[in-house]
């Protein structure tokens, strides 16, 4: 006989039944027994069920982030989906205040210290999958404000085209990362998915037929790459990078990854292990564009701006942008101006795409203000876009380019002869994304346009 998979867990919660989603936590503090006695009495307080819930309710969103602001109205509630905050129903203190209590236990935080800067993980299985909470919480001037990130435990992300890179520069960038010598630098703003391309874009090196090292300060705490040696330091005890290359060096190493350059001294020897010993160097810097990268590398590293510049093989920099839902993109024919505008040659593009939002439930009515109903997409549930990607520029380095920014190291400088040798700014890939219906114009637009505070 088949059961069917029990898929929900019933709780009484002030004398009703409340069925909770299949959520589980997973606490990560003390042995088996104490785990065991820190769910038991977690489930026995009134809150677990909205613990649970709210939980569950970010799973759902595909939230990978919430946020808790606890002042003396109540609780503000807001979900982090695909970067965009949204506001969700807040929660009385009592409640809030509950929840809140039931999270720090469950990631040993102390429930009770309200105002000290706090940190800790629980793991939760929902739907079969293991998932990472990692809970902060501070006082601030009008309560408590607690930031849950959400990661799934295992990487879901594997592949450069899981990313949303076009298979040409994904050829490019494994032929740039597979050179025998040289430095390649990765590269993006502030929360535009850099760790993640830095992660994908490593293990998609041939780390089989050279040997991969990476040097880092043990707090830096970056996760372990498959086939990637990793030789930290405790900067705080006074251990250096240079005393870790230097004994690393003795071994010959193909290849030596810095997630950051560290100081001058090891930018130098890295420079010379490059031109004389024909190593390869990989290192990574926030900057909002591939040769704002390079030149801020460059700059910041003075001494050895001529033999940076004869290194350098190529930079990457990314943007996250957010997937137009295929389930309910509105298909639509530009018109010639546009197409114009955006650099498209005629006849090329037939269709392109924009979202389908539907307006807020408190304007749908016909002229009459009578109710209309509305058909919500289930995939996107309105939101008109379904998870991010990234919209990548490569700068493949050759001798032209390292002319231009020994000559003047402006962006000013440089693009044009990049464009030259046939480099597309992050604007043109952004247009060709758009073209394939993998996001829609005002996507593009909202990303690229400068930072509003
Ligand atoms: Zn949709």
């Amino acid at each position: 006989m088949i059961r069917k998979k029990k898929s929900t867990t019933a709780v009484t919660s002030g004398g009703t039944q409340v069925v909770l989603p299949n959520l589980n936590f997973k606490p990560q503090v003390g042995d088996k027994q104490q785990q065991q006695g820190l769910l038991i009495a977690c489930r026995g307080m009134e809150q677990y069920p909205a613990s649970v819930m709210l939980a569950a309710q970010a799973f759902k969103a595909r939230a990978d982030q919430i946020l808790m602001d606890f002042s003396q109205q109540g609780v503000a509630v807001r979900f982090r989906v695909d970067g965009m905050w949204e506001n969700m129903p807040p929660m009385d203190r009592v409640t809030g205040d509950g929840v809140l209590v039931i999270y720090k236990r469950l990631c040993g935080m102390n429930p009770t210290d309200r105002r000290s800067r706090q940190s800790g993980r629980v793991v939760v299985t929902y739907k079969g999958d293991d998932w990472f909470f990692d809970i902060m919480s501070q006082g601030v001037p009008t309560g408590e404000r607690v930031v849950i990130r959400i990661e799934p435990k295992k990487p879901v992300l594997k592949a450069l085209s899981d990313l949303g890179m076009r298979e040409k520069m994904q050829e490019q960038l494994r032929a740039l990362l597979n050179t025998e010598s040289g430095l390649f630098l990765f590269s993006g703003p502030a929360s535009h998915g850099l760790p993640t391309t830095w992660r994908v874009g490593l293990e998609s090196a041939d780390r089989f037929v050279r040997d991969f090292h990476s040097i880092e300060d043990e707090q830096l705490g970056d996760p372990e790459l498959i086939n990637i040696a990793k030789h930290t330091y405790n900067s705080s005890a006074g251990e250096t990078a240079m005393d870790v290359l230097k004994s690393l060096l003795l071994k010959q190493p193909d290849v030596l990854i810095f997630p950051d350059f560290v100081d001058a001294e090891i930018v130098k020897l890295i420079c010379e292990e490059i031109i004389e010993e024909s190593r390869y160097s990989i290192s990574r810097i926030v900057a909002g564009s591939a040769i704002e990268a390079w030149i801020r590398l460059i700059a910041t590293y003075r001494g050895s701006a001529k033999e940076l510049v004869k290194c350098t093989c190529g930079v990457i920099n990314q943007r996250l942008i957010r997937r137009l839902c295929t389930d309910c993109r509105q298909p639509f024919q530009p018109s010639p101006q546009l197409l114009k505008k955006l650099g498209i040659p005629a006849g090329r593009v037939q269709t392109l795409y924009q979202p389908v939002i539907p307006p807020p439930p408190d304007q749908r009515v016909d002229a009459n203000g009578k109710p209309i109903e509305i058909e919500i997409c289930v995939k996107c549930e309105g939101r008109g876009y379904y998870g991010r990607a990234a919209i990548f520029e490569l700068l493949i380095i050759n001798d032209d380019i390292r002319k231009a920014v020994l000559n003047k190291p402006s962006p000013e400088n440089v693009l044009p002869v990049a464009r030259q040798h046939g480099f597309l700014t992050m604007q043109e890939e952004g247009v060709l994304a758009v073209a394939t219906g993998l996001t829609s114009l005002q996507e593009l637009q909202r990303v690229l346009s400068p930072k509003k505070s």
